[in-house]
């Protein structure tokens, strides 16, 4: 149970961010449920496009852990910032005597009030969890304070572990308490435990203050304490360097690390604030025990502690504001890799992880600041995956490069635009429903004019990906609207024509408004109502034919065909031969637009409510088109989307399963393999039986493809690689889940592999075409499609000529007898599916 969440209820939720970070990069498109228990409950690759989705602007991060603070220290900012050349406070020494001033005026008002302003400029700065290293028991009661400081926390709506400290002498070798000291004492491990259990209500964590508050005997016992009760254990472990003396003489030349690893115990529950000055070679046998380090740099800087060798801490770090003068956790990523870069005249010092490069520094950084800290707390938080806590901070960053957000966020600049705890905003985050409701006007009627009124662009301001086109040897083809429209207009009723003319407009995703106009002028010349659905700077197209005398037809058809206006980049126009039409397009898909205007056009002669169309905008990249689409009230019975298919009504597009399997080993000498464990050896294993198992297939609807598309791991060639990492794609033809079951299945059969979803989509079943079309060839699709965007009641039949395989490549074509054949075939599927009406 936790403080900040435990007694909220909040409603269910959906969001997409603009990128969402998946904790290896930033990803489009991916939509976060959030469940009323503040848990994440779903996150999927756009898996439809219901109204109910909160549309996020900026980056949504998992929110940042905070593994360590003394909320009360908030009042010393800007304290004791003047010195003399002799003055003791150009120690840190000196700094806690201010500290100890501060604590004899603090009443319990103010000590309430310290911790509300503190947790409050936490959360402000995207900090969502805090670990309240807490040592500041008594007031006027005894332990009066360590409820204030939850209270704090459930005022301010901040996620709090109680890390409840033990605090007993003044120094090694039991020296007595001071007078200010008295305030943090526990006098006995019976009336700590007695305390600590009376808060069984909060998250907590146990905690020995330093080796100069706790014996060495207590400390062995608060250690197992907490492994008892399966509750995080914090320290400080050393500062300065004085500390590391006072123990050593104190304790048989033991440093305090020493101390901790002559405990014959598991040190995985174990986080140690600081580590500043401690030895490589303890550090190292630290972390192969379990143990985590918590770093603290703007206090360490603020303090002159020192900087901490990080090489050896293995990746095992977290973050911590400690004395809260500064609140920024960017900054705390910042100059942890700043201080290593003063140290050691090195950039990238932080990418440096035990054995191995980890060369992805902000991800890195990110990971401490995030999976890290909720790891030090027992909190399960810091990913953005389902059953994780719903704490998210959304960032605001100026950069359009997908791959430089988050270095752009954490050395240069981002602004919080929004705070999430247990699924409920603590901080407003910006929508852009607002501005995207505010562009969605839909133009009824006939317009041809598409230079006015359009082009305002909803999401200013805002960091969009626009795909660049590559300029091209025969680009000279005027690419203005009006020529555009003329050569559409030229072509007439030749479906070959037709689809050249289209071809020759460059319409890469994001730049589809010429072919748009083209496409209204033919349909206007012909008697169509063309209703024009803004999308960002470009526009959709809705078009019902009106009746003979001109009057707009008010029965929606029940029909309709629909196909993208985009293509991907780089456009190239077309090209002619006996055989094929070539061009950025020919297949995927303007001759499917040529196809299905003129058998819309030859339908609706006969029968002028026959069937509509539909053409959308960015189905290459966003599917934000069809997204939108579902605000035009349209609800036919049969959706018939053109997309090349190879001439087969598609029975099943298959869903998506990409995920990473992550293998830890332990590394040790190729010669010695038994004193280790090769990542590798256990990856292969995995892999292998992937690869050998039997997932489903059948004969109708094909198999399940398995693809590892990338593998790396290992640290030298005369080593056991101490981790193996590999990402799979999977094409479904069944749910996500039963793949995903059978991986972790896999998985779970080795010592320590665990795999990662990075996207899922369900397949799309469209096997109820069997009983309602004939005379046509059925097949499976392997690729994505606007389908699962379109919210209707209705039925999609997915078919088109050429092949996905010509499609996205410089050789793009279709064959001239399959594109002219195009126009039957879609005049006889609208007439089959009518007859179903
Ligand atoms: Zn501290």
């Amino acid at each position: 149970m936790t403080v900040a969440s435990s007694d909220i209820t909040q409603p269910n939720q959906r969001i997409c961010a603009e990128w969402t970070w998946t904790g290896t990069s930033f990803e489009r498109g991916i939509f976060v449920g959030i469940g009323a228990d503040g848990v994440i409950s779903s996150v999927e690759l756009s898996e439809s496009s219901d109204h109910n989705v909160n549309h996020v602007d900026g980056i949504l991060l998992p929110g940042f852990v905070n593994a360590h603070s003394h909320a009360f220290q908030r009042l010393l900012r800007g304290k004791g910032e003047v010195y003399s050349s002799a003055s003791k406070h150009n120690s840190f020494w000196g700094w806690r005597d201010e500290m100890y001033n501060l604590v004899n005026t603090l009443g319990a008002k103010e000590f309430k009030a310290a911790c509300v302003l503190c947790f409050t400029e936490m959360l402000d700065a995207g900090i969502t969890c805090v670990g309240e290293f807490h040592y500041f028991h008594h007031g006027d009661m005894p332990y009066q304070y360590d409820s204030i400081v939850l209270e704090a926390a459930k005022e301010v709506g901040i996620r709090i572990v109680l890390l409840n400290a033990y605090y007993e002498f003044a120094g090694c070798g039991k020296k007595e308490l001071s007078e200010a000291q008295k305030r943090f004492e526990t006098h006995d491990l019976d009336a700590y435990w007695k305390q600590l259990d009376s808060l069984s209500d909060y998250k907590r964590g146990v905690v020995a203050h330093s080796i100069r508050a706790v014996d060495p005997v207590e400390l062995g016992l608060l250690v197992r304490g907490a492994r008892d009760r399966n509750l995080p254990f914090h320290m400080h472990l050393e500062e300065q360097v004085a500390e590391i003396e006072q123990c050593k003489a104190s304790f048989d030349n033991k440093t305090p690390l020493r101390v901790l690893l002559d405990l014959d115990i598991s040190l995985d529950h174990v986080t140690l604030v600081h580590c500043t000055h401690s030895e490589d070679a303890e550090m190292q046998a630290f972390v192969a025990r379990g143990g985590m380090v918590c770093v603290c740099p703007l206090t360490e800087g603020a303090l002159a502690d020192g900087l901490p060798n990080l090489q050896p801490m293995s990746g095992q770090i977290c973050l911590g504001t400690d004395c809260n003068a500064r609140i920024d956790f960017l900054e705390e990523m910042r100059w942890l890799e700043y201080g290593q870069r003063v140290k050691t005249n090195r950039r990238g010092a932080v990418c440096h992880v035990g054995t191995t490069w980890v060369p992805d520094l902000s991800a890195e950084l990110l990971r401490y600041a995030t999976e890290m800290g909720a790891k030090a707390l027992g909190v399960d938080a810091g990913c953005i995956e389902v059953g994780k806590l719903a704490d998210f901070v959304v960032l605001k960053v100026d950069c359009e490069n997908v791959m430089e957000m988050l270095p752009t966020a954490i050395f240069g600049d981002a602004a919080v635009g929004g705070v999430c705890v247990g699924g409920k905003w603590v901080r407003e985050y910006t929508s852009s429903s607002a501005t995207v409701s505010a562009d969605s006007r839909v133009r009824k009627g006939v317009t041809v004019d598409v230079g006015t009124g359009f082009v305002k662009n909803g999401n200013s301001g805002t960091p969009q990906k626009r795909a660049r086109v590559e300029p091209c040897e025969e680009g000279s083809l005027d690419q203005s609207e009006a020529a555009c429209v003329r050569r559409v207009m030229d072509a007439g009723d030749d479906v070959v024509a037709l689809a050249r003319s289209l071809v020759d407009i460059n319409s890469t995703s994001g730049s589809e408004q010429h072919m748009a106009a083209a496409v209204t002028s033919w349909l206007v010349a012909r008697g169509w109502n063309v209703a024009q659905q803004a999308v960002g700077s470009r526009y959709n197209l809705h078009c019902v034919r009106n009746h003979a005398n001109g009057e707009v037809n008010s029965a929606p058809p029940k029909v309709y065909m629909n196909t993208h206006l985009d293509v991907v980049p780089p456009w190239f126009p077309s090209t002619v031969d006996d055989t094929n039409l070539y061009g950025r397009g020919a297949c995927d898909t303007k001759s499917l637009i040529a196809a299905m205007l003129i058998a819309a056009q030859t339908l609706t002669e006969t029968n002028r409510s026959a069937v509509g169309l539909l053409f959308v905008v960015s189905e290459e990249t966003t599917h934000e088109g069809m997204i939108k689409a579902n605000e035009l009230g349209i609800n036919p019975q049969y959706l018939i989307v053109g997309e090349p298919t190879d001439a087969k009504v598609v029975l099943l597009q298959k869903g998506i399963l990409k995920c990473t399997l992550t293998a830890k080993g332990v590394a040790a000498h190729s010669g010695y393999p038994h004193l280790g464990r090769s990542a590798i050896d256990d990856m292969l294993g995995v892999l292998g039986e992937i690869r050998a198992y039997a997932f489903p297939q059948s004969e109708s609807l094909g198999v399940t493809n398995v693809n590892v598309g990338k593998i790396s791991g290992g640290q030298a060639v005369n080593a056991l690689a101490e981790e193996c990492s590999a990402e799979l794609l999977f094409r479904l033809i069944s749910a996500p889940e039963t793949v995903l079951e059978v991986v972790e299945g896999v998985c779970s059969k080795y010592a320590d592999v665990s795999a990662k979803v990075i996207t899922k989509n369900d397949p799309v079943d469209m096997t109820y075409v069997n009983d309602l079309i004939t005379g046509f060839d059925f097949g499976t699709a392997c690729f994505n499609t606007d389908i699962p965007y379109f919210n209707f009641d209705g039925k999609a039949v997915l078919y088109g000529h050429g092949s996905i395989t010509d499609a996205h490549c410089p050789r793009e074509y279709i064959a001239l007898k399959d594109l002219k054949s195009l126009v039957p075939a879609y005049v006889d599927l609208v007439k089959q599916l009518s007859d179903k009406c």
